[in-house]
């Protein structure tokens, strides 16, 4: 009976927090919009919204080709798959789709998943065990930590972005051990990107596996869009190449990029690609013919950096705080999660799609908006944003005067 009590008490106190915040008008979550509309822009509650909370980071959400490809395939195949890979769900689809993830990445191979969140699980968790070292910068997604939980290797963190805190981590621990480090390639919260020179010289020196997760980093980072290796020059440093299909690529699936070994241990031995379904058709196609887009349309990967530099630098000349960023998440520092809640209602009120982001997400006294640009951002769509952030900011009390 106790048990029971205490899941009721868990989730009432959900319910009590959701609802304080929904009569205090501050709950900002879940928001349904009712249209996508062109040039990052988006209907909700019947108003139409300048987009800043958007990771479609190329502004591929709608493209033409895209959404042709899609409705193709589901002419081709249907809507979903006879099942799991392994047995009757593979289509050439996915092998091609595969393929141009690998060539994409500069990679042997790759994999496919149905999330994200999916891939970080099941990667992480068929390749490191109970008398295994998974080391994972503080910040990285709660997908890469859940999966280091599922796994049951020893855990350890080290200080975000720090090289010498994990250099004695790594060197703490037996040298003979299994060590998998992980980390994000941008972190989602802040948009700051990791040292990869730092550490993949660090993992080579100490036989560590090195995984980078590039949900926020494919498309934006590098010249062609291909993500951290290409950012810093550095080719074939990450053993183990996560990321997703749903935000730079406008479907949903997760992929993993690597050796032909790796891939095929995978395809064997992660659970999520032997026990759950395959993608499906439209969303395989809409992300194979996104990644050809990207490779046509080249400016949108300058666009996307040349507009994230723009909004920085423009918040950070008005006086915000933009922390550590440098891509195109952005940052504006709150503090208090009350002035970050109110932050977000004055730029609502002028029509700016933003969120807050609160603790536990983020620590407690370092609450903020997190606002997003994309390549489907008009220059002078950024600047009316920075004006908006301005006035509401002052409105609130985060800028003086
Ligand atoms: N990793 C990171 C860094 C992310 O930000 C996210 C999504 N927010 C994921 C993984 C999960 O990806 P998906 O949404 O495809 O499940």
């Amino acid at each position: 009976m106790r048990g029971k009590d205490a899941i009721q008490m868990k989730i009432q106190a959900m319910c009590q927090r959701v609802e304080q915040l929904q009569q205090a008008g501050l709950y900002y979550y879940n928001l349904p919009a009712t249209e996508i509309l062109p040039g990052a822009r988006v209907m909700v509650h019947g108003r139409e919204m300048a987009m800043f909370a958007s990771y479609s980071y190329l502004g591929l959400l709608g493209h033409p080709r895209i959404n042709a490809a899609a409705k193709a395939a589901i002419d081709t195949y249907g809507t979903g798959t006879h099942g799991v890979r392994t047995l009757a769900g593979s289509l050439q689809l996915h092998e091609e789709l595969e393929e141009k993830i690998a060539t994409f990445k500069g990679t042997e191979r790759a994999v496919t998943y149905s999330s994200g969140y999916v891939t970080n699980l099941t990667v992480i968790s068929s390749l490191v065990g109970r008398r295994d070292f998974v080391f994972c910068d503080k910040l990285n997604h709660a997908s890469i930590v859940d999966g280091c939980m599922l796994s049951g290797a020893r855990f350890v963190r080290f200080r975000h972005n720090d090289m010498q805190d994990l250099e004695a981590r790594l060197a703490s621990v037996p040298s003979e051990s299994a060590k998998l480090v992980v980390v994000d390639a941008v972190f989602s919260m802040d948009g700051d990107i990791i040292d990869l020179p730092g550490l993949s010289a660090l993992c080579r020196r100490n036989g560590a596996w090195l995984m980078v997760d590039e949900a926020h980093s494919l498309g934006v980072l590098g010249r062609t869009g291909s993500g951290i290796e290409e950012h810093f020059g550095l080719h074939g440093v990450i053993d183990i190449q996560m990321g997703t299909l749903s935000k730079t690529i406008p479907s949903i699936g997760g992929y993993l990029a690597g050796s032909a070994d790796l891939i095929t241990y995978l395809r064997h031995a992660s659970r999520a690609y032997i026990f759950s379904a395959a993608l499906p058709p439209a969303q395989a196609a809409a992300a194979l013919e996104a990644l050809r887009v990207i490779e046509d349309e080249g400016w949108r990967v300058e666009m996307v950096q040349r507009n994230a530099r723009r909004f920085i630098d423009g918040l950070r000349a008005r006086g915000f705080d933009t922390m550590q960023t440098e891509t195109a998440i952005v940052p504006v520092l709150c503090g208090a999660d009350e002035l970050a809640f109110g932050l977000t209602r004055a730029a609502q009120e002028q029509g700016l799609f933003v969120l807050p982001v609160i603790s536990p997400a983020v620590p407690e006294g370092l609450a903020r908006l997190r606002a997003t640009v994309t390549a489907a951002h008009a220059p002078e769509t950024i600047d009316r944003a920075i004006d908006v952030l301005e006035t509401a900011a002052r409105q609130v009390g985060i800028l003086a005067g």
